[in-house]
């Protein structure tokens, strides 16, 4: 297993400050494992210094491999681009910014050949970050594992490391709207935690601007949960119940000959139709989210291990 190639994918933009530093404590973790290695850096449309940097990496050193992309992608399909092009038989990513510690690379992979698939990293804490993100990102991370059909691990992000047969089933996921730790969760294997305190970053702004993480966000929940698509029959049913009690007592205070305003037949009648079109706006949710998971065109299973098959 020692001479088994790992791949380190490195997603950057915009680095140029954390990107010399980095690259040293990335490449000392790599060769502490003992492994042969590579380090794919994916330049995610940075016009700064960012690939000057990259390019006299690279030439220094024939283990890294840069890839540049032609504008700004985002996160998740750099990550993409750099584990499509990974030969690694496990692939490792992780954040240039060091806010995930390069050292605990060698914990990684030891996890990794006692048999995990995916080895994630669990942040205990969260150094250096505002008391917004950290509030916006607990909430939402309990808000998706309540919305997803799949248990999604809490408090996670993308530093892991995911065997090949895992890295193989991302090839074959092509959806465009991508989250990459909600796409693990979906594949299954054995998922074994890291965990971790993570770190303030090392130099730098963070690049995940709130627009970003906004759209992150809404990828998590649409990709992972078609649940907001059919909310709305529940919300009409709950309205047709009351306009029908409503109509109910109405029709009850008319035989009784008790006197009442003639509107509220009005009131009651537009309810009903109002809640009725709630549920026909769920039921065709529910086909939307259908045709959702058909255009995603998922594999239907995965199968993580065979026995006499291939005979
Ligand atoms: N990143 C990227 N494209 C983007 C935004 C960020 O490749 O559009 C990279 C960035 O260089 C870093 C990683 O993704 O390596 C995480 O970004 P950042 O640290 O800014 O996010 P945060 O940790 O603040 O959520
Ligand atoms: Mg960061």
């Amino acid at each position: 297993m020692e001479n088994q190639l790992l791949s380190l994918i490195i997603p950057v933009y915009y680095e140029q400050e954390v990107l010399a530093e980095a690259h040293a404590r990335m490449d000392a973790a790599m060769q502490a494992t003992g492994h042969p290695y590579e380090i794919i850096y994916v330049n995610d449309g940075s016009r700064d210094g960012t690939m000057g940097i990259l390019r006299r990496i690279a030439a220094e050193n024939p283990a890294v491999r840069v890839l540049s992309f032609s504008r700004n992608f985002g996160h998740q399909l750099a990550v993409t681009c750099g584990m499509d092009a990974a030969k690694g038989d496990a692939l490792i990513i992780i954040d240039v910014d060091l806010q995930d510690p390069p050292e605990l690379i060698p914990q990684l992979v030891q996890r990794w050949k006692a048999g995990a698939d995916i080895v994630y990293g669990k942040r205990l804490k969260r150094e250096g970050e505002t008391f917004f993100k950290k509030l916006t990102a607990k909430l939402y991370y309990r808000l998706l594992s309540a919305m997803s059909a799949y248990p999604i691990p809490l408090d996670t992000g993308d530093f892991r490391l995911l065997d090949r047969k895992v890295a193989d089933c991302f090839l074959n996921m092509r959806e465009h709207a991508r989250f990459l730790r909600g796409m693990s969760a979906w594949m299954g294997f054995e998922a074994v935690p890291l965990e971790y305190e993570r770190q303030e970053r090392a130099a730098g702004k963070t690049k995940y601007t709130l627009k970003k993480m906004l759209k992150l966000a809404a990828d998590g929940i649409t990709g992972f949960s078609t649940k907001p698509l059919t909310l709305a029959s529940g919300f009409g049913i709950g309205i047709m119940a009351l306009a029908d009690l409503g109509l109910l007592a109405l029709i009850v205070l008319a035989i009784c000959a008790v006197p009442f305003p003639a509107w509220l037949w009005a009131v009651a009648g537009l309810l009903c139709v109002q809640g009725l079109t709630l549920v026909f706006m769920g039921i065709q949710g529910a086909y939307l989210g259908r045709v959702y998971d058909e255009v995603k065109a998922r594999p239907l299973y995965i199968v993580a291990e065979k026995i006499n098959c291939d005979r």
